[in-house]
């Protein structure tokens, strides 16, 4: 069922700071240089960029860097100053960065894949760069030998990764939907589980170390919070995008997740509330509140000479209902329903002005976000669009 949200206007709102242009192509991935006023771009059109602001308020390149084909991806490690490029052709190529940030030197190139490498992380506690591929392989090298330490074979081509240091447990989302949990060794790595809950690809992951806890967003328009921390296997949902969710990032100190969507939303979800898990939707051959028949319940039609109706369900309690006992609509935003959803007549009865308070702040960026990355030390959020601009928002407003 297609649910469109309501959006109500904002007092408070992300503050737009910049616009860095000038690119042939798409930005596929840029971030924040924290402590520094600058932003680092790998794009679709081959460059690698660091901009840094200059008196005038602008952002200007203090690096620019072509490389020989497409840049698909990108981790940066600010202490080491240490940038990990991923392209078309499956190489990751790393730069070190000069201390001003004037300068950017080659430093290693890992052949790591058959294909174009989708997402790279670099991971300094261990001197790992984890990457995967359009190859549908998750590999790991060492950063100090320029070994490959591992390879794994996914199931479909993985579009999110994330890593726990501590556990050293990596959670790898692919298209087909899923989220692959895996325990690394130096050389091997062992499957633990895998989480299936969205309909559609997974396009972004973020892990929060602190809680435990991991956000899957979807093409499917719905995010899922797993909270591994809790051990109680709870999984929520979050209805809040009208189109594919791009990114996910987590504001552990204020615990706000802040999501984006390909068609410019933006959305601050408040992660300090106690949310319940949906329920499962119930089978029934007839209404669950009038005992009216479904269609297909030819029996009960028969015998009582009625006309079999359509099932529904109500989004609260999970009963298989008719349309006549589910008329009405709400949003239920501690289930994560921050948009109006068919409930049954009684569930509707029962939730109360108090209940229906928004969890959650919408925002529109005006432009189809490809990537963003949140940097909490300046409480600056960076969305990178198909319009091939980078914008800079102050989240201060929102994230607090
Ligand atoms: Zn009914
Ligand atoms: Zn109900």
């Amino acid at each position: 069922m297609a649910a469109e949200i309501q959006p109500q206007p904002q007092t408070r709102k992300p503050v737009l700071l910049s616009k860095i242009e000038g690119f042939q192509d798409v930005v596929s991935t840029a971030v924040i240089i924290p402590k520094e006023d600058g932003v680092i771009s790998v794009s679709e059109d081959r460059t690698i960029r660091v901009w840094l602001k200059r008196d005038s308020g602008q952002y200007w390149p203090s690096v620019y860097y072509t490389m020989p084909t497409t840049c698909s991806c990108m981790s940066f490690n600010p202490e080491t100053r240490r940038l990990s490029v991923g392209t078309d052709t499956g190489a990751v190529s790393e730069f070190i960065l000069s201390e001003d940030y004037n300068k950017m030197t080659p430093a290693r190139t890992y052949q790591a894949h058959q294909g174009r490498v989708t997402v790279v992380l670099f991971v300094l506690e261990i001197e790992w760069v984890l990457s995967t591929g359009q190859d549908k392989n998750f590999t790991w090298h060492c950063s100090e030998s320029g070994q490959q330490l591992g390879t794994y074979r996914t199931a479909a081509w993985v579009s999110g990764l994330q890593f726990d240091v501590e556990t050293r447990h990596v959670f790898v989302g692919d298209q087909s939907g899923q989220v692959t949990i895996l325990k690394l060794e130096q050389d091997n790595c062992s499957l633990v589980t895998t989480f299936k809950g969205h309909t559609g690809n997974v396009t972004a992951l973020c892990w929060d170390p602190v809680q435990r806890v991991l956000f899957s967003g979807s093409s499917d328009h719905s995010i899922i919070m797993w909270d591994i921390g809790g051990r109680k296997g709870t999984a929520i949902e979050l209805q809040g995008h009208n189109d594919k969710v791009q990114g996910l990032c987590y504001a552990s100190h204020t615990r706000q997740l802040i999501s984006c969507s390909s068609d410019g939303g933006i959305v601050i979800w408040n992660m300090d509330v106690t949310r319940q898990e949906t329920p499962e939707w119930l089978d029934s051959d007839s209404c669950q509140k009038c005992e009216q028949p479904f269609f297909w319940n030819f029996k009960q039609m028969w015998d009582s000479k009625k006309i079999g109706l359509r099932q529904h369900h109500c989004r609260k309690c999970g009963q298989a209902v008719c349309g006549k006992c589910s008329s009405k609509r709400s949003t239920i935003p501690l289930m994560g329903f921050e948009f109006e959803v068919r409930v049954c007549d009684s569930c509707h009865e029962s939730i109360t002005d108090e209940d229906r308070a928004p969890t959650a702040t919408f925002h529109d960026s005006k432009h189809s976000i490809v990537y963003m990355h949140y940097e909490p030390t300046t409480g600056n959020l960076l969305t990178s669009g198909t319009d091939k601009v980078i914008k800079l928002w102050d989240m201060t407003p929102v994230v607090s």
